[in-house]
Parts: C-alpha cells; sequence; structure tokens
C-alpha cells in the first residue's frame, strides 16, 4: 500500500491531516480511529468522505506517531486500506475529539465492502436467550451484515441504503451513536423492535406466520422435506432437506435441472466434516469473511442425497465433488440450528435465469417450484449470487465470483482513461476501470434470455454510479453475435475487439500481477477465433499488449453447432470419422439410429452445418461420449466432469497415450509482439483417439483409460510448453480457459511443468473460466488505446 509519510514533518509538527482510501465505510473504522484517539490522547475530528476516510488530528509528536502506526496496523478485520497519505498541518487547538457527518463529492467515489458474514459476536448474542436480538434474523454490526446489496449511493450512510425506511428504535439508535459501542454507524443497525421482519408464505402468497414462529414453522417444513424458497442477501435461494432423496429428486424437477450438482449448507465445519474431506485450505476458505461454496471431496460415508449430485459416478467417491457452505446469515444460522440436517441451498431461478430479487417476483417466478416462501420486507438492491471456490494443486481458485468479493476491485499495474469491457457470452461479468482499480462486476449469468439482459444492464448502470465511472473505451469479445458485444457497439466511445483466448491470457498475467510475456496455455470451450473459426486449444505466446498463436490443437468438424455440445456422441462420430476413416465403432456408439449417423457423417463430408474447433473442451467432451461416460448433456462441462471423476490412477493408468504433432506455416498474431514469429505447431490426436479405441476393444477399464487420457493431455502440454520455450526463452507458463476447473488435469500437469523449471501462473482472484475474461479485455483495451 501507498504510505506518503513525511517523516520530518513529523517530528516538528503536533497536527496532521490523514487521508485513509480503501474499504473503510461500514466496516467499523471510524468507531476504530475514535477508540485510538482516546487510547493516545489525540484530538480533532474524522469524517466519511465519497472516496474514504478523512481526519485532522492533534497530540503530542510521540503520540501522533503511534496512533498513525496503529491506524494501519489495528484495522478492523474486514477494512483494507488501499492508501493512508499524512500531511503535517498548523495546530488549531481543538478541544475534543469528533465523528463528523459525512460529505459527499462531486465525481469522488469510493471503495465498498461486499456483504459479509455473520460474526461470532453477533452469533453469541443470536443464541442468547438473555439478548434482546435473540434469533433475530437481521443481526449484524460494523463488522458484519449485507453492504453492497442494500446500498444505492455513496457515502454508505443509512438514507443511501435499503434500510432507509425502517428508524431505529431508542435502544439501536444508542448504540449506532456511541462511538465506543461495535454497533456504531452499522448502517444495516436493527432489532426485533425496529427492524425487518420475516414472514412465511405459502405458495399462493397468504400469510401463514411471522417473525421467530415463522422461523420454526419453516425449519419443521424442511425436515418435513418441503421445498421452502428464501429471501437472502442478494436474491431467493431455494432450500430443501439434503439427506432426503424424494425431496431433492422434486426440487430438481421442479427447477428444471436433471443432473447439475446442488450447493449444500451445512450447520458448523464439524457437519462439514461428515459429507466431504476438508484440508486447511479449504477450512480457511469456509471459515472467510465471504464464506462462499467450496468444492471439495465428497466423503464416502456421507448419508447425503445421491440427488445432490446425480450424474456423478460414484465408482471412486473421493473422485466427486461436492460445493459446502456454512450459514453466513443469521437466517440460516437459526434455520441450520433448528433442523440439524445439511440443506441443499440453490440460487431461487428456473434453470440458467438470474435470481429472483422482490417477493412478488419470486412468487410469480418460483411459485411452482418451492411450496412456502420465507419472505422479508427490506429490499434487495442488487443481485449477487453465492461464491464459489476449488481448491487445486497450486493453490486455491475462485470458480464464481460474486459474494463476498465483488464490488472489491482487482488492482491494476497503470492508469489510464476509463474502459468498461463487455465481457463474454457465457458466465458473464463485466468491467469497469478507473485509476488504479478494475472493478470486475459479480457474476452476472449466461447472456441468453432477456432478464439476464436487464440484470446485465442494470448492474453495469450500479457499477457507473456507485464508483462514479464514465467509460470511453469499450472493450468487447470478437464474436460479432455475442449480446455484450453488441451492446458494446452501441455505446458511445471508442471500441475494441479482443480474442477471447487473449483476454484469458491477460486475465491470468493481471490476476497473478505478472507482466509476461508468457507461454499461456489457455484450453476451453469456445472463442471467437481471428481466423473467424472457433478456438479453443491454444497455446499463445505474449501478454496483454499482443500475442501469436504458437500451438494448438488441429481443427476438428462440430456438426451442427450448439447441438453437438449438448450430444457430444455427435462429436464422437465427427472426430472418429475424420481422423480415421472408416473405423469400427465401439459399442459405445453402436447405439445410434444409423438414420442419424449417415446424416452426420454427410454433414461431415460435405461441410454443411460444420463449424471447425480446435477446442480443448469438446476433446473431453467427444471421449467422454466415446467411451460411454456422457452422451447428452444437461448443463456445461458435464462430459468432462464425469470423464474427471471417473479417472482411476492404477494399473497402467500413468502411461500417456501416444499423439502426433505437424507445423504450422502461417501463425495468427495479433497486436504488439517483441519476440519473433517461430513456425507453429500443430498437435494431432488421431493416434490418442486410435489408442482409445485399442483399449476399449482389449476391455481395459474406463478409468484408466480416463485416466490414461488426462495425462496425454499434461504430456501435451508440458512438451509443447518445453518446444516453445527452446523456440522463445521464456520459462513461465500460465494456465487459463475452462479446462484448468479440471482438479485432475492440475495435479498432473503443474508438477510436470515445475519439475522441467517452469514457473507456473494459476488464478487467485478471478476465475479461469470465461468469468474472468472482462479482465483480461479490459487489460489489453487499455494498452491497445493507452499504449502504456
Ligand atoms: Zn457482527
Ligand atoms: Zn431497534
Ligand atoms: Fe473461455
Amino acid at each position: 500500500m501507498a504510505h506518503t509519510v513525511d517523516r520530518g514533518l513529523t517530528r516538528r509538527l503536533s497536527a496532521r491531516r490523514i487521508e485513509i482510501r480503501g474499504v473503510v465505510q461500514g466496516v467499523g473504522f471510524r468507531p476504530f480511529v475514535y477508540r485510538l484517539t482516546h487510547e493516545h490522547g489525540i484530538l480533532g475530528w474524522v469524517c466519511n468522505t465519497t472516496w474514504g476516510v478523512e481526519m485532522e488530528v492533534e497530540g503530542d509528536p510521540a503520540s501522533l506517531e503511534r496512533f498513525i502506526e496503529d491506524l494501519e496496523g489495528k484495522a478492523p478485520p474486514i477494512s483494507r486500506i488501499e492508501s493512508l497519505s499524512v500531511e503535517g498541518m498548523c495546530r488549531h487547538g481543538f478541544e475534543d475529539f469528533r465523528i463528523r457527518s459525512s460529505e459527499a463529492q462531486q465525481g469522488a467515489y469510493q471503495l465498498i465492502s461486499p456483504d459479509i458474514a455473520t460474526c461470532d459476536d453477533c452469533l453469541e448474542e443470536l443464541f442468547d436467550p438473555q439478548d434482546r436480538r435473540h434469533r433475530y434474523p437481521f443481526i449484524n454490526c460494523t463488522n458484519c451484515g449485507p453492504r453492497f446489496t442494500i446500498i444505492r449511493d455513496v457515502p454508505y450512510d443509512r438514507p443511501q441504503t435499503t434500510m432507509a425506511p425502517f428508524r431505529m428504535c431508542p435502544d439501536c439508535q444508542q448504540e449506532y451513536d456511541d462511538p465506543l459501542d461495535r454497533r456504531f454507524h452499522a448502517q444495516p443497525n436493527a432489532c426485533p423492535v425496529c427492524g425487518p421482519q420475516v414472514t412465511l408464505k405459502d405458495s399462493e402468497g397468504r400469510s401463514l406466520a411471522e417473525g421467530d414462529e415463522a422461523m420454526t414453522r419453516t425449519a419443521a417444513l424442511l425436515r418435513e422435506g418441503q421445498i421452502v424458497a428464501l429471501k437472502g442477501l442478494g436474491g431467493f435461494q431455494l432450500a430443501c432437506d439434503a439427506t432426503d432423496e424424494e425431496a431433492v429428486v422434486r426440487l430438481r424437477e421442479r427447477k428444471r435441472r436433471p443432473h447439475k450438482p446442488f450447493a449444500v449448507m451445512v450447520r458448523d465445519m464439524s457437519m462439514a466434516a461428515e459429507h466431504g474431506l476438508t484440508n486447511e485450505e479449504a477450512r480457511e476458505l469456509l471459515r472467510s469473511t465471504a464464506a462462499p461454496i467450496v468444492l471439495v471431496p465428497w466423503r464416502g460415508e456421507s448419508i447425503l442425497a445421491k440427488g445432490v449430485a446425480p450424474g456423478f459416478p460414484d465408482e471412486i467417491p473421493e473422485n466427486r465433488t461436492l460445493g459446502l457452505m456454512l450459514p453466513y446469515t443469521p437466517v440460516h444460522h437459526i434455520l441450520l440450528r433448528d433442523v440439524g440436517i445439511p440443506l441443499i441451498m440453490t440460487s431461487g431461478n428456473l434453470s440458467e435465469e438470474p435470481i429472483a430479487q422482490e417477493n412478488g417476483e419470486a412468487l410469480r417466478r418460483l411459485g411452482r417450484i418451492a411450496d412456502y416462501f420465507l419472505v422479508h420486507d427490506r429490499d434487495i438492491y442488487s443481485r449477487y449470487d453465492d461464491s464459489v471456490w476449488f481448491v487445486p494443486a497450486g493453490g486455491p481458485e475462485p470458480i464464481r465470483r460474486a459474494r463476498g468479493y465483488a464490488p472489491f476491485p482487482i488492482r491494476l499495474p497503470f492508469e489510464g482513461r476509463p474502459v468498461l469491457a463487455c465481457g463474454p457470452e457465457l458466465k458473464n461479468t463485466f468491467c469497469l476501470t478507473r485509476d488504479r482499480y478494475a472493478f470486475l462486476s459479480q457474476h452476472i449469468g449466461d447472456m441468453q434470455n432477456l432478464e439476464t439482459l436487464e440484470h446485465y444492464e442494470d448492474t453495469i448502470s450500479l457499477y457507473r454510479h456507485l464508483f462514479r465511472v464514465d467509460p470511453e473505451i469499450y472493450a468487447v469479445d470478437m464474436h460479432p453475435d455475442y449480446m455484450a458485444t453488441r451492446y458494446g457497439l452501441t455505446q458511445e466511445g471508442d471500441h475494441v475487439a479482443v480474442q477471447h483466448h487473449h483476454a484469458h491470457l491477460a486475465a491470468c498475467l493481471a490476476d497473478t500481477e505478472e507482466e509476461g510475456p508468457v507461454i499461456g496455455v489457455i484450453w476451453d470451450g469456445t472463442g471467437y477465433g481471428l481466423d473467424e473459426r472457433i478456438w479453443g486449444g491454444e497455446f499463445l505466446v505474449g501478454d496483454a499488449r499482443g500475442f501469436y498463436r504458437a500451438a494448438h490443437l488441429q481443427y476438428l468438424p462440430l456438426p451442427g453447432g450448439d447441438e453437438a455440445i449438448r450430444r457430444p456422441y455427435r462429436l464422437a462420430l465427427a472426430y472418429l470419422h475424420t481422423l480415421l476413416g472408416d473405423v469400427d465403432l465401439p459399442a459405445t456408439l453402436k447405439n445410434i439410429p444409423p438414420e442419424e449417423r449417415r446424416t452426420l457423417r454427410r454433414m461431415v463430408e460435405r461441410g454443411v452445418s460444420v463449424v471447425h474447433t480446435s477446442s480443448a473442451g469438446r476433446l473431453f467432451d467427444a471421449v467422454s461420449a466415446l467411451l460411454g461416460v456422457r452422451q447428452e448433456t444437461s448443463y456445461e462441462a458435464q462430459a468432462a466432469v464425469e470423464l474427471e471423476m471417473l479417472a482411476d490412477a492404477r494399473g497402467r493408468a500413468h502411461e500417456p497415450y501416444p499423439y502426433g504433432t505437424s507445423p504450422i506455416e502461417r501463425v495468427e498474431h495479433w497486436g504488439d509482439i517483441s519476440s519473433p514469429l517461430p513456425q507453429g505447431r500443430r498437435l494431432e490426436i488421431a493416434p490418442l483417439l486410435e489408442a482409445i479405441l485399442a483399449d476399449m476393444a482389449a476391455g481395459v477399464a474406463v478409468g484408466e483409460i480416463a485416466r490414461r487420457f488426462h495425462v496425454t493431455l499434461a504430456e501435451m502440454i508440458a512438451d509443447t510448453c518445453r518446444h516453445l520455450r527452446d523456440v522463445n526463452g521464456l520459462s513461465t507458463v500460465a494456465l487459463s480457459g475452462g479446462c484448468f476447473q479440471n482438479r485432475l488435469l492440475l495435479q498432473l500437469v503443474i508438477p510436470r511443468l515445475e519439475k522441467e523449471n517452469f514457473r507456473v501462473l494459476t488464478h487467485r482472484q478471478v476465475p479461469c473460466n470465461d468469468g474472468g475474461v472482462a479482465l483480461g479485455q479490459a487489460v489489453i483495451a487499455h494498452y491497445y488505446m493507452n499504449g502504456d
């Protein structure tokens, strides 16, 4: 963090003007300052400004110095100081220390805290029968509770939040006004007398119970196997008993979500350990103030319903992943304690629509899914999904970044004209830059329906307003048909079209605070290429300023486009036919009707309705279907996920299959590239498919083939990186793209690369999947338009 203390002045003068920027509002910062001034005998004032906290202080020089040290060293746990500047000033003769009311400044902005999970102090009160907030579902303090989801404007003060309609009772007001109280200026401060209330309703909207009776009845309904919609922080969630097979199946049918795994909320860490295998890193994430969903290996003895993840093969239980989270609001804590069983906790929406936000909207949209609704009378200002992390080799990585993280910015290594990066089509997030900050939005979703597009535009407006950004540059994906691209192109300003995988590469560099150039191994599903084909198994050498496509998987046909993604057996057939001609089909593909086989064949031969792709994601799909693991999918990456879970390391499974390489004469490139263009390399997979067919014919177990397939990909990556290092001398490898959500692939490839003396970069702050792409777009557009 920046520090601008002029030590010379510090000794001569005994009055200081201090400015602090960062997340310092709504996090107990001013009461902390107030207590410190008492401790050190300091006089003056402190106030919230639009950009942070400002104060003028007087005292004897030694005390002042200690005071300033403590400001940084002892700051409240959820605050984040980005910069602290100290200036000498003339003595003013203050007689006391005051907290002044906030000042709004034109054009200025401040960092906003994400919502924070209920703290231990509040939990203790919540379950203390003597406390006036005993079992009150909206208990919070300056260290915890809602923030971003209730803010309409800055400075962060109660009238600017959705708590504005609730007038504090005298008891709450006293806490709010007392600088020594834990709830001093806690904007959402509330109690049963004056704050929001819960109501239990049936699916027709009739009220059944209020207050604590609503809580106890909800718990009873959940224990009976009912599905309850809960109004949470950033939208509705659907809950049911996660050990009740019948209830879970019913939820799946109604939500039209046949296979995609559900997240499970457990009461505490000991209940977490009954169902998942948590290591220290996973436990730290679960317990953190963000309290995300953490994907951990499934414990074999867990009594969770199979329906929690119905498609997952259970040959090797700990190969399966289980999404666990701890309660993060008082409502969750009360319910989990009352029901005493793990609960499914999934977003309140139908299939891929955005999460429902308002009471009326929820009843309308979720009335056919939920049997009951536990609602309350505080508005939600911003939709906010649960965040998801996983813990692979190489360290924890986010998969979905939302609650608990956004809108806290990523630090940039430059300052320039403000950019709005519009993001990709799937798993969209957008990114606004200002000063040295990249405000990457919370997860928006798949831009494939009107509700999501509205949510996207509303959230862009909110971020522009909160952070006072007027974008001058719009970064869009090169794909002309993406909704986000079209949105960006209709805005007035400069436009930069960014290649999708280049954006992944730049995102990984910005995320890990690296400059590059590096060898970027960018493997994912699909992205529009410079040659207007679909890329996805790429080795891009370069940095945010430019890249060349040094190597890639060979192009293979995608018959019928998206249809082939939903039915991977079509890919398997098309790949086999293209690469091996009239090969004998294995039993796994023989059940496909001859008519469909002939049609596919004709499509591939004549190139009708066929696009060509170098996608690594599609290779996973094709192999998964070929092995008979998953031939039709109901959610993204399902075929690859289930293939990974089958992989079994026993037997010969450590040996790679063969594959081929061939030179590419014309190497594609974009932007500024410092290193010379080498000859490119194409990775050929005919030998790989042939070897898999041979193993299948020999009756080798699917689990062993699945493992050898992963080992082959790791070998392909390591060998290609070695080859590229020989050409250009680069020895840092960045791994990005959705395929690197594959724990097994990371576990195989990272040690292999490190053994070869490569430095390996993996994501830390933003997802390796498309949820991180907007950050990369923003950085690339900056260099393209601003130079350095
Ligand atoms: Zn608290
Ligand atoms: Zn009150
Ligand atoms: Fe991608």
